[in-house]
């Protein structure tokens, strides 16, 4: 098993859309940044290219790329759950938590949850979103900002075939360690 985890900050401004976990909600500020700025999105997508060692989302989806002007961070997520198939590993689980003080959060939650499970091909019960404020306290607590943290478990598909059938042990066959 391995572990990954994110953290992100976006600034809340006028004029922007608030959009988290793939969901537009009705607030009088929206998050500054080059793609849709769905800083629970991209907590997401660093704990899961964490857990692979795939480095982090600036590096894969760099922010002065006009490609990802304005791109929608599930879509980029969906991306990145093909990156970790690609290398046969497999998501177990998602926790993460989203820090604002306002707007409130609880009746956008199980969207969130649903949109994210789906890019990535997950049950809902293998994602788990949750927010907080902090208490009035910091960048979060007074509005300039909200902020996102994420960890997941991910596991190599291979590990789920017993020994003998990795080490070559089915007759006629050279071992799923071949492959
Ligand atoms: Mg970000």
């Amino acid at each position: 098993m391995r572990v990954g985890m994110g953290y992100d900050v976006h600034r809340l401004v006028e004029g922007r859309k608030l959009i988290l976990g793939g969901v537009e909600i009705p607030h009088t500020l929206g998050l500054l940044g080059h793609s849709d700025a769905d800083v629970l999105v991209h907590a997401v997508m660093d704990a899961l290219l964490g857990a692979a060692a795939l480095r982090d989302i600036g590096r894969h989806f760099p922010d002065n790329d006009p490609a990802y002007e304005g791109a929608s961070s599930i879509e980029l997520l969906r991306r990145v759950g093909k990156m970790l198939e690609e290398r046969m590993y497999l998501i177990e689980n998602i926790d993460a938590t989203v820090i604002a003080q306002q707007p409130k959060l609880l009746p956008y939650i199980d969207r969130m949850v649903e949109n994210i499970a789906d890019a990535l091909k997950l049950e809902t019960d293998q994602v788990n979103v949750k927010a907080t404020t902090e208490e009035g306290l910091g960048f979060t607590g007074n509005g300039e900002g909200i902020s996102a943290h994420a960890v997941c478990c991910i596991t190599k598909a291979l590990d789920y075939l017993p020994d003998d059938r990795t080490a070559a042990g089915c007759p006629g066959c050279t071992g799923c360690a071949g492959m």
